[in-house]
């Protein structure tokens, strides 16, 4: 079987493109989008993505802004920076950069956002109206497959999806959103038995674990579409996913590669998610027209 490689930076590129006229036509309108980066210390990978993401932004002319906060600030400080971009009408999405200092409490700064701005989907507003078939904002990784699967016409409906990595940012808003178009969804964690025997059964596979070279070929059903997720720096810096790609070249009918498959629709997401927002807010904002 020939194994066709999913091209996300093409993808994202044509995708950015497209929304790039939906954000120009906003700034023409008076609503140019804004988003607003919260970084807190200085990891570098943290830095590299907060990098890429005000890039995505300047490449659509969307405004943006990127507040850095020193590793020791307190939870209250970010608490105080949050409750200021919420009520900033030049800023319609927020997005705090994960993870955060230990002595800082994630939930508790996911929960301070506006929902209406939370462009990463996770706060628990948005979880449950995902959950319950009527999303806000999808969180952007998964919608990034979603719309990937689209535009390569595989369509989840009937088929068996499987889903290694159970997370709240990836695997459980992944097996939401293909559960609502029509996939069987298996969703495995670290205690799953028997991990092949799952992964072999699926027409869909999407590896989001974090550890390189899990997937291997003799996991893969032929003909199945595998998406890897997975991010992992090897000691000689080369960055690889979850799945061992060579190995599952001619068992599988598509492949995502990494670099270069899903990392850039999740960006291509964030920016997609915050011209929403834009758009919602423009439109909440309008006088409305008079009756007649
Ligand atoms: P995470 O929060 O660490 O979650 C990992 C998940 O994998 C957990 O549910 C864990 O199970 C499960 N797991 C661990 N070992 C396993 C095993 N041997 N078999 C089956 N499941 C196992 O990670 P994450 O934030 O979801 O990220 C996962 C990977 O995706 C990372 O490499 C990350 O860098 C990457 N990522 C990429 C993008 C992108 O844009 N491409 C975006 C986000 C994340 P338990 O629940 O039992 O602990």
């Amino acid at each position: 079987m020939q194994t066709r490689i999913i091209d996300g930076t093409g993808l994202a590129r044509r995708v950015r493109e497209e929304w790039r006229e939906r954000a120009q036509a906003l700034a023409g309108r008076g609503c140019r989008p804004g988003l607003a980066v919260v970084i807190v210390g200085d990891d570098p990978a943290s830095r590299a993505y907060v990098r890429n993401k005000i890039r995505a932004c300047a490449e659509l002319g969307l405004h943006s802004e990127q507040v850095e906060l020193p590793a020791e600030a307190s939870e209250a400080e970010l608490l105080a920076r949050i409750a200021a971009l919420n009520a900033d009408p030049a800023i319609h999405g927020i997005l705090v950069q994960l993870p955060l200092p230990k002595h800082i409490a994630a939930e508790r700064v996911i929960l301070a956002i506006a929902p209406e701005k939370d462009v990463d989907g996770f706060h628990p507003l948005n979880v449950g109206l995902l959950a319950t078939g009527h999303p806000r904002f999808a969180p952007c990784t998964p919608a990034g497959v979603m719309l990937m699967l689209e535009r390569e016409g595989i369509d989840p409906w009937a088929k068996h999806a499987v889903i290694v990595g159970a997370s709240n940012i990836v695997g459980k808003p992944m097996a939401l959103l293909l559960l609502s178009r029509g996939a069987t969804v298996t969703l495995c964690n670290s205690k799953t038995r028997d991990l092949a025997a799952h992964t072999r059964a699926a027409d869909i596979l999407v590896a989001a674990v974090g550890r390189p070279k899990l997937v291997t070929g003799d996991m893969v059903k032929p003909g199945a579409v595998v998406i890897d997720v997975g991010i992992n720096r090897l000691a000689d810096g080369k960055l690889v996913g979850d799945v061992d790609t060579a190995a599952v070249m001619g068992v599988a009918s598509h492949v995502t590669p990494v670099p270069g498959g899903v990392g850039p629709m999740t960006v291509t997401m964030l920016v997609v998610n915050t011209v929403l927002a834009a758009e919602r807010a423009c439109e909440a904002g309008r006088p409305k027209e008079p009756a007649t």
